[in-house]
C-alpha cells in the first residue's frame, strides 16, 4: 500500500517552502497522496494573522489542480489546541494499517522533543524530516531523544513497507522562505510576487489580509511546543 503523507502547519499563508518540499517527497517516496492539515489554535506560539478560513481557503487555491496535494480540514473543525498525536490518532481511525508519513520541517523536527505526548509519534506514523535553510543544526538536537533511536532509514521500500514508526532525512531543494517573512514584507507594502501560488497572493491583497499585524508575535515564531 502506498503511504498517504500528512502535512501540518498554520498556513499563514502557505508559500513555496511549503509546496515545493512536499512535492518532492511525494514523488520521491511515492507516496498515494498528501494531506495539508490546517491548525486552528497552533499551541504555545502566536495566534495566526489570517482567520482560519482563509487560510483554509488560501490552502484550497494553492493545492486547487495539483495532483495527490488535498486539504484536510479535522483539526479547524475540532478546533481548541491543534496537538498532532489526536490528529494523527483519528486519521489512524480512518485509514486502518496504511503507512502514515508526517512530513516536517527541519525546524519544527528541532524541538519535536516538547511536543505533547511526543513520544507516541512513532507508534502513529513514520517521520520525515525536510530540509529547511538554517535549520541543520535542529537534526542533532532531536536525535538524542531516547524514543527516536534506532528508527532511522533511508530506503522508501522500508516506509512503504510498515505502518509507522521510522524516521527518514530528506534532501529537498532549499526555498528560503517563510510565512513571517511574507507577512512583514506584506505588512511593509513589499511584493511578495514568486513567493506563494498567484492565486493565494490576489487572495491576499483583495482580501487586505496581513497589511497590519500585532507587534512582537513573530519574534517568537519558533518558539513552539507543537506548532501543527
Ligand atoms: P512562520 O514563519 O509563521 O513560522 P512557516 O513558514 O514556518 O511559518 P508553518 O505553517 O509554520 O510555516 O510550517 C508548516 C511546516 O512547513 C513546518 O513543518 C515547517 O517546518 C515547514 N516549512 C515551512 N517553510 C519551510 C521551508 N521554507 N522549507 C522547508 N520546510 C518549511
Amino acid at each position: 500500500m502506498r503511504p498517504i503523507g500528512i502535512f501540518g502547519g498554520t498556513f499563514d499563508p502557505v508559500h513555496f517552502g511549503h509546496l515545493r518540499p512536499v512535492q518532492e517527497v511525494m514523488r520521491a517516496l511515492v507516496l498515494e497522496e498528501v494531506r495539508f492539515i490546517p491548525a486552528a489554535i497552533p499551541p504555545h506560539r502566536c495566534a495566526p494573522a489570517a482567520a482560519p478560513e482563509d487560510r483554509l481557503r488560501m490552502l484550497e487555491l494553492a493545492l486547487s489542480g495539483i495532483p495527490g496535494l488535498r486539504v484536510d480540514d479535522r483539526e479547524l473543525r475540532r478546533g481548541g489546541p491543534s496537538f498532532t498525536v489526536p490528529t494523527l490518532e483519528s486519521l489512524r481511525a480512518e485509514l486502518g494499517p496504511r503507512p502514515l508519513c508526517l512530513i516536517i520541517g527541519m525546524d519544527a523536527f528541532g524541538s519535536i522533543g516538547t511536543w505533547h505526548r511526543a513520544s507516541e509519534l512513532p507508534q502513529l506514523a513514520h517521520l520525515v524530516v525536510v530540509q529547511r535553510p538554517g535549520w541543520n543544526h535542529s537534526r542533532d538536537v532531536a536525535l538524542g531523544l531516547p524514543w527516536l533511536r534506532g528508527r532511522l532509514c533511508t530506503a522508501p521500500s522500508e516506509l512503504a513497507g510498515t505502518p509507522a514508526g521510522r524516521l527518514m532525512f530528506r534532501v529537498v531543494t532549499p526555498q528560503d522562505l517563510s510565512a513571517s517573512r511574507i507577512r512583514a514584507m506584506i505588512g511593509l507594502g513589499e511584493s511578495v510576487h514568486g513567493m506563494l501560488p498567484e492565486p493565494v497572493e490576489e487572495y491576499i491583497s483583495r482580501r487586505g489580509l496581513y497589511l497590519s499585524q500585532p507587534r512582537g508575535c513573530d519574534a517568537s515564531r519558533h518558539d513552539s511546543t507543537d506548532n501543527l
